[in-house]
């Protein structure tokens, strides 16, 4: 396992902000990871669990918690009957969606531009709302380790709704691997589906630029589009796509929650009900 102290944290997040961890973890087997969870669990001591960072705003000071960086310990795909197949949490959607499409299975290609693991994916329950696609429409059941044993969960068990999951009352459970069953596609029908996927989602200017997507799971429109092009040092609501901070350059940790603070204070105002999409490490 590979082990990192004082580990900048700003290159592992798309949006390209945060200080340090006093240490960060990298297990490079599921047994590592199991070992690491288990010891954090016995000594008590809180950590942070990080897939691809796409969806965290970290803090520019030092981390409070060391951080397990769960990119390398579940990486694998295993094929098995009848369309099923077991995906380890590390795994990039994208190598996923490849794989299946190489497998000739029909996959969930219009989640190809969320740069996600799968491990992340389930526990927000990603989705591509305008194609009614999400990570939970295939999946049958997800293997997690609770910080004694292993477990499985079925899919309805995971409570699965708008970018929630049950792992979000259950912070120290860590999604291993799951199976998910793809229905039988000819290799060049998916690859066309996934270009066509692409297109459609090149014209977002967000999935260009340092962000971490959509900033409010619960929002009003009408009062974000108020802010659309509202700026503070590095950071801006995006001119083009709503409920979306990017990171021009430099932005601050401070910079962003500028801009969170003012949207939240916009809605109270408009009486509108707001929540955070984005999680805010500290
Ligand atoms: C350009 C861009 C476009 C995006 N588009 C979309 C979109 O269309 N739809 C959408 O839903 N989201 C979208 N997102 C948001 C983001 O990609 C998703 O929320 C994604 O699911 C986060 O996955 P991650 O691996 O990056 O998780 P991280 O950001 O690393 O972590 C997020 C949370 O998941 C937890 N977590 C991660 N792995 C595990 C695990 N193995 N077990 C338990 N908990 C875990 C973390 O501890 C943390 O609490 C977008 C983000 C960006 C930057």
């Amino acid at each position: 396992m590979l082990v990192k102290e004082n580990e900048i944290l700003a290159p592992y997040v798309t949006f390209r902000i945060g200080g340090s961890t006093p240490k960060m973890l990298i297990p490079e087997t599921e047994e590592e990871l199991i070992a690491v969870i288990k010891d954090f669990k016995e000594r008590g001591e809180k950590y942070y669990l990080l897939g691809n960072g796409s969806n965290v705003l970290i803090t520019d000071n030092t981390l409070t918690r060391k951080v397990i960086f769960n990119k390398e310990a579940c990486n694998y795909i295993k094929f098995q009957e009848e369309g099923r197949v077991e995906v380890g949490s590390s795994v990039d959607i994208r190598n996923l969606i490849d794989r299946l499409i190489e497998h000739n299975l029909e996959s969930p290609v219009a989640l190809y531009t969320i740069p996600a693991t799968v491990g992340g994916a389930i526990f927000q329950n990603a989705s591509r709302n305008s194609f009614k696609v999400s990570i939970s429409d295939n999946l049958i059941y997800v293997r997690y380790f609770d910080g004694e044993v292993i477990r499985t969960i079925s899919k309805e068990e995971c409570k699965f709704s708008w970018r929630q999951s049950i792992f979000h009352e259950h912070r120290n459970w860590v999604i291993l691997s799951a199976v998910f069953q793809f229905k039988e596609q000819l290799k060049e029908v998916g690859k066309e589906r996934k270009k066509a996927s692409i297109k459609a989602a090149s014209d977002k200017s967000y999935r260009k630029q340092y962000s971490a997507g959509s900033v409010f799971k619960i929002k009003s429109l009408k009062v974000l589009e108020f802010f659309k092009g509202i700026r503070f040092g590095d950071a801006e609501f995006s001119p083009i796509t709503v409920n979306t901070i990017h990171n021009l350059g430099k932005a601050k940790f401070k910079d962003v929650k500028q801009l969170i603070f003012l949207a939240k204070l916009a809605h109270k105002l408009c009486l509108k009900k707001v929540e955070l999409e984005i999680e805010i490490w500290k």
